[in-house]
């Protein structure tokens, strides 16, 4: 497919660069399966931690206006600096996590959904359809300030209204050092959090769980909860009943146990540190962390898409020594399908939709033909035809099946 037979898509993509292994591959992904066969406009904004740094993070306040002005976006894996980090680039400060910065400016719920292949069991028996996360986006823990206490005092909690009088809760009467730490959430995200859920689970067809901590945490979780049921009895009860799918609240660690002994099958909404949580632990359980895919649905209709894993550090040191690395690309081409799918549903052109859909088929059905990465090959069921194969020959493979597909000779 060259020159005038390449599939044009409408609209723009926000294109976002990252880090390490994740934006090596990034260019591969695009270069070998991508710009081969599709006419893009990408607006690109480079999130590499070196640009980050000299713009004073600017880039990444420009990216998530860009995705509020194009509405599709895709994002490679990005550094969230550290100590180490700050020394390794030389940085001017330890910037805040990008995906914080685009998620609080997005105010969306991030649905993450593993990948399956057929010759990857997952790691729990009785599991035998895929377990997508809702994980809120917004606030809590991500959103905290903390304080370390030096020795005695009392840690407080205060509450001044705009009008009326202050409320003032002790936390802890300090006799020694120890932490503090001030959370906050807002009723508006959270309501957006239930109705970004309820979407999903009746678009994708599939029961929605959420679950939290309410008995211990009345006012908090608590007030998760009751959103949550408001939301479900106003706008989504009918709808979903309709379609015979079923709402559950019930406490984390119950929905722990019955998630070890069911089949999945259900989107599981979480707070946004219980879905960080478990959503490496579905991914891992599911085969790799590389077969999590990841979308930031926001309520004002923006959608990120980008993979749930990090920059792979220590397979880009080995890459930066010339060595070839086996590491799995899945995540970065599922990020782009699942952006350009998107746009082709938005703007109505099916041409693009089947694109992303036999780019999606070509890569599945590459690992079930036994061609894999190291990742994939310690959790794929044994067959003599499994074959591991560095990053480049495993794109070039599933090039060889996207050709087939799309009957280019
Ligand atoms: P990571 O990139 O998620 O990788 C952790 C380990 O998981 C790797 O060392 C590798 O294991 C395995 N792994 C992850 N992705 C893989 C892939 N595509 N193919 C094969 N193996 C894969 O986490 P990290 O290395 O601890 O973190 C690196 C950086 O990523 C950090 O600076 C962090 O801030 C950032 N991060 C970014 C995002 C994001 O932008 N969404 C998310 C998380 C972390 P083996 O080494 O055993 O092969
Ligand atoms: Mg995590």
């Amino acid at each position: 497919m060259v020159g005038e037979n390449k599939i044009d898509v409408k609209s723009t993509i926000v294109e976002i660069d990252g880090d390490e292994m994740t934006r090596v591959m990034w260019k591969w992904v695009k270069d070998d399966l991508l710009f081969p066969y599709l006419n893009m406009k990408l607006e690109y904004y480079d999130l590499g931690l070196p640009k980050r740094d000299e713009t004073g993070d600017k880039i990444t306040v420009d990216a998530a206006n860009a995705i509020k002005k194009h509405t599709v976006g895709i994002k490679c894996a990005t550094i969230t600096p550290d100590k180490n980090r700050i020394k390794e680039y030389g940085l001017k400060q330890e910037w805040k996590s990008p995906n914080a910065t685009l998620r609080a400016a997005l105010d969306g719920t991030i649905f993450r959904g593993p990948i399956l292949v057929g010759n990857i069991l997952p790691g729990v028996r009785t599991w035998k359809k895929p377990i997508f996360i809702g994980r809120h986006a917004y606030g809590d823990v991500y959103k905290n300030q903390e304080i370390r206490v030096t020795g005695p005092g009392k840690g407080e909690l205060l509450f001044t209204p705009e009008k009326g009088e202050p409320v003032r809760l002790t936390i802890h009467d300090f006799k020694g050092p120890g932490i503090l730490r001030g959370v906050h959430n807002t009723d508006a995200s959270i309501q957006s959090f239930a109705r970004a859920s309820f979407l999903f689970a009746l678009d994708r067809k599939m029961p929605l769980w959420f679950s939290a901590k309410d008995t211990i945490s009345k006012s908090y979780d608590g007030n998760f909860r009751a959103i949550f049921q408001e939301v479900y009895e106003k706008d989504f009860k009918k709808k979903m009943e309709d379609a015979k799918l079923e709402y559950f609240y019930t406490l984390i660690d119950d929905a722990v146990a019955r998630l070890m002994k069911g089949e999945g099958g259900l989107l599981w909404a979480l707070k946004n540190y219980d879905g960080d949580v478990m959503s490496d632990m579905l991914g891992s359980a599911f085969g790799s962390l590389a077969m999590m895919t990841s979308v930031l649905v926001s309520p004002s209709g923006y959608f990120e898409f980008e993979a749930a894993h990090g920059t792979v550090q220590k397979h880009f040191y080995k890459y930066k020594k010339g060595e070839k690395t086996s590491t799995n690309p899945m995540a970065l081409i599922f990020a782009w399908t699942g952006g350009i799918r998107k746009r082709g549903e938005l703007d109505k052109t099916p041409d693009v939709v089947d694109f992303a859909n036999k780019l999606d088929a070509a890569s599945l059905e590459t690992i079930e033909s036994g061609i894999m990465t190291n990742d994939l090959a310690l959790a794929a069921t044994p067959n003599k035809n499994n074959k591991v194969v560095m990053t480049e020959d495993f794109i070039g493979a599933i090039r060889k099946n996207l050709d087939k597909k799309l009957k280019v000779t």
